[in-house]
């Protein structure tokens, strides 16, 4: 049973990663899987701002540099970071290294 529920649990996993379409782009570190857009207090796993707060008073770019000057560092604990994440990577797909 428990192999069934690991499989089951990656296998959603998965197609929420392919539903690119209903996930949105985190404007700070370029994180591709946020499920809400980045507004009205979303926290982004990644990098950790928090919509709606952070971006309130210093801008996206500004709060880029900060995360990438704190080491860039997964954020979340209660999201892990998805296997084989890669923050320059990620920033280098979204175009913002
Ligand atoms: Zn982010």
């Amino acid at each position: 049973m428990a192999r069934i529920l690991i499989w089951s649990i990656s296998e959603i996993t998965v197609f929420k990663w392919g539903l690119e379409e209903m996930l949105y782009t985190c404007p700070v570190c370029c994180y591709p899987g946020l499920e809400r857009q980045p507004r009205q207090f979303l926290i982004c796993p990644s990098c950790g701002t928090e919509f709606g707060y952070d971006d309130a008073t210093l801008t996206h770019e500004v709060l880029r540099y900060r995360w990438i000057q704190n080491g860039a560092a997964w954020h979340s604990r209660a999201i892990s970071k998805p296997h084989g994440w890669d923050p320059w990577v990620q920033l280098a797909l979204g175009g913002r290294l």
